[in-house]
């Protein structure tokens, strides 16, 4: 496995990598690796010919109050994990390394990096689209692969790539999960034990929100439903609960004739967990 710290290593073993009309895969991450990344490292491995993971904790999409310092970090660990997946490359730049001093080109979605997690975290989006659009241009991949996990960073960064002509193939991965149904998340260490045994309400409550529109009871019902499913975790602060179109994340009626994704964002004291869970809703009779 090619180890790249500076961006000239990385074109360079993209070069070598590409050979002979190789087809490369990207695996965008921040490291602290957990079976949802494998997953993706997983299928680019199956669907291409050579697989690139980028380890990279991007300060430009943390905000000031955000968690950018006690984002937790293992890079023997995680090297160790992509070694054991026979990634061919893997790319761990410094920040200094990625960005100029005087950086100040930036690409935004300027509607969808406005709403939802982007209304409770301005800039985030600008930041994850712009990293990941220098990652394309260092990589030239033909696919990229994310998760559904981040459902709005897999709607902007789709987005982005058709709006930008930028030619790269993007794959949306499913949601890897605890066996009591908490999404992995290299965040979730961050939780305390009484916040770690209340986390699981986030997917009782998205089952319970799902549940409601696959019976045809309706947005509002939806919703209730999901708060009752979260009023027990007493140590949760509810930050956002969104029921949109699963396509363009538009705002829906309250008996919706496509399917919708509810999206969760639930703070455990400075650990926000994002979920979400596509539903189907039943058509009126
Ligand atoms: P991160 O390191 O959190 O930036 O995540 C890197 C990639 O892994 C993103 O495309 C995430 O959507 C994806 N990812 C994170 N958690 C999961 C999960 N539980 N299941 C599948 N993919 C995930």
């Amino acid at each position: 496995m090619r180890i790249c710290r500076t961006k000239a290593e990385l074109r360079a073993a993209r070069t070598d990598l590409g050979l002979r009309g190789a087809r490369i895969g990207l695996v965008p991450t921040m490291g602290y690796l957990h079976d949802g990344h494998l997953s993706l490292i997983r299928a680019a491995r199956a669907e291409t010919d050579r697989v690139i993971a980028t380890i990279f904790v991007n300060p430009t999409q943390f905000g000031p109050t955000e968690d950018l310092a006690s984002y937790p970090r293992d890079t023997d660990r995680d090297l160790a994990l992509l070694r054991a997946e026979n990634v061919d490359a893997v790319f761990l730049p410094e920040p200094g390394e990625m960005y100029a001093e005087d950086a100040e080109t930036v690409v935004e979605t300027t509607e969808l990096a406005g709403v939802l997690i982007g209304a409770l975290r301005p800039g985030h989006f600008r930041g994850v689209a712009t990293v990941v659009t220098k990652l394309f241009n260092l990589t030239r991949p033909d696919r990229a692969y994310f998760g559904q996990k981040d459902y709005q960073q897999l709607c902007v960064i789709r987005r982005m790539v058709r709006d930008l002509d930028i030619g790269v193939e993007v794959r949306g991965m499913p949601t890897r999960r605890e066996c009591d149904g908490l999404a992995l998340s290299s965040r979730n260490v961050r939780l305390t034990a009484a916040a770690r045994a209340q986390a699981p309400a986030l997917y009782r409550a998205l089952l319970a929100g799902q549940a409601a529109l696959e019976a045809g009871r309706g947005v509002a019902a939806a919703q209730d439903a999901i708060r009752a499913a979260l009023a027990d975790a007493d140590l949760a602060l509810v930050r956002s609960v969104d029921i949109r179109d699963a396509q363009s994340l538009a705002q829906v009626p309250d008996r919706p004739d496509a399917p919708v994704v509810i999206l969760l964002a639930v703070a455990f004291g400075d650990v926000l967990l994002i979920d979400n869970l596509v539903a189907t809703p039943k058509r009126p009779a």
